[in-house]
């Protein structure tokens, strides 16, 4: 598959689940490009941790000169997870969840007046601008 294509079809469907959140245009537009740029580094990752995987069982079966490139990977993973962090705080930052009913926990729309789960009347701390 090509960069570009990936790139399409990645925006694509992080755009479909991010409606489905609602929200302030620029931040559904933020969140989407963090949430992509999230999910590459989570990518690198699991490829670190799969390489580093393969790398320790090659040492356990007695193969030996691995020990520079598990170092390697140990640090990048470290550091590429504290990137994922940094964007998932960013990512709830544009994103804040959900209030939830005090009576029964489910989650409901800033906007509704009443629990559609148990009919529960909601504060509406913060009316939407809209
Ligand atoms: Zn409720």
């Amino acid at each position: 598959m090509t960069f570009m294509k990936r790139v399409t079809e990645g925006a694509k469907s992080l755009g479909e689940g991010a409606k489905t959140i609602g929200g302030r245009a620029g931040d559904l537009v933020e969140s989407t490009k963090l949430k992509f740029e999230m999910s590459k580094l989570e990518k690198e990752v699991e490829n670190n941790i799969s390489a580093l995987g393969n790398l320790v069982f090659l040492k356990f079966k007695g193969a030996e000169g691995h020990e520079e490139e598990i170092k390697r990977l140990l640090d990048t993973t470290k550091i590429l997870e504290e990137e994922v962090a940094k964007f998932t705080e960013q990512i709830e930052k544009l994103n804040p969840k959900p209030p939830v009913c005090p009576k029964c926990n489910a989650e409901y729309l800033p906007a509704a007046k009443f629990c559609m789960h148990c009919g529960e009347k909601l504060e509406q701390e913060n009316p939407p601008a809209e």
